[in-house]
């Protein structure tokens, strides 16, 4: 027997139907504000996931390089593009992907001299002729409040996600190289290349002349490296010391011989500016970029930091 009122029968046991109809709009409430919080933290978690993977190595990375360059050119800009596939990226010549392709195997090779013999695959897309320029992404050192800074972040992937759309590929990786007139784009004169690890997407601006055509390469190295987990190491117009420095122990050290794929610039004295990359047979990929990406455990890395050069790249 239960005192009435306050048993369990009467407050939550045997409800009226009434109360139960309340008691049942406040569970359904609960559970929906639950739902839309642990969605929420999915998403978050999706993201920061996704921010932060890196690849396994035991399988290739497929990626897709979509070239994208204005439409209606002129007959020397026609010349220069009609080349764009043979020379700048699947001929025998230096800069080319295959070449990129083969220079990234041997440098994980350096860091891990057994495991898979192809890392990273290319396959390319277009010429794609697009009507209109991106808008410009944000910039570092803008003035932009919150908002702004996410809808031209916003407004910028969606021009090119539309343009991955249109062209579909298998490959979870895309590297979108855009190639503009100055004339026509001079806010991307500023920025080399942006990547958003959440799409795994890569942006690399070129302008349209033999140079940019040649260095966009060396841009695509980089931002794949920059999908893959590694970060920027360089301060300003300087390398970072010493992790944007491909042999930080070298003595004495410098002039340096290399540029490290994340720092792009050879360090070649104290008061001196830093040497420029002409092709990514003078890059290399230094200790924390190879740690970043996967290629070595951390206490291989902090050895070598440590000192123990020993536990840096085996070079042939
Ligand atoms: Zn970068």
């Amino acid at each position: 027997m239960h005192a009435p009122g306050v048993g369990p029968e009467s407050a939550w046991g045997a409800p009226q139907p009434e109360q139960g109809r309340r008691l049942s709009f406040a569970k359904v409430r609960v559970l929906i504000l639950l739902a839309v919080l642990l969605g929420v933290a999915l998403k978050y978690g999706q993201v920061k996931l996704a921010e932060s993977w890196t690849p396994d190595w035991e399988r290739t990375e497929h990626v897709v390089v979509r070239l994208i360059v204005p439409g209606s050119l002129d007959s020397d800009e026609e010349e220069l593009i009609g080349g764009l596939r043979e020379y700048a990226f699947l001929g025998d010549e230096i800069a080319s992907l295959d070449a990129l392709r083969d220079w990234i195997k041997q440098e994980q090779r350096r860091f891990r001299p057994v495991g898979n013999s192809t890392p990273v695959g290319f396959d390319v897309q277009g010429p794609i002729a697009v009507s209109a320029m991106p808008p410009s992404p944000p910039r570092s050192g803008e003035e932009l409040s919150f908002m702004q800074r996410y809808e031209r972040t916003k407004a910028f992937l969606d021009y090119f996600h539309q343009i991955g759309e249109q062209n579909p590929s298998e490959a979870a990786n895309s590297i979108y190289v855009l190639f503009y007139r100055p004339s026509e784009a001079p806010y991307l004169d500023k920025v080399h290349s942006v990547a958003d690890r959440r799409s795994r997407s890569g942006f690399v601006f070129a302008p349209l002349n033999r140079h940019g055509i040649e260095s966009a390469v060396i841009n695509v190295g980089h931002e794949l490296f920059h999908l893959f987990g590694a970060t920027d190491k360089y301060e300003g117009q300087r390398c970072a010391f010493p992790t944007g420095y491909v042999a930080p122990f070298a003595e004495p050290r410098h002039p340096q011989e290399h540029a490290e794929v994340m720092a792009q610039g050879i360090p070649l004295g104290p008061g001196e500016k830093e040497g420029s990359l002409k092709s990514f047979d003078q890059m290399r990929v230094g200790v924390e970029t190879a740690w970043e990406i996967g290629w070595i455990e951390q206490d291989r890395r902090d050895r070598y930091y440590a000192g123990d050069t020993s536990a840096g790249p085996k070079d042939e």
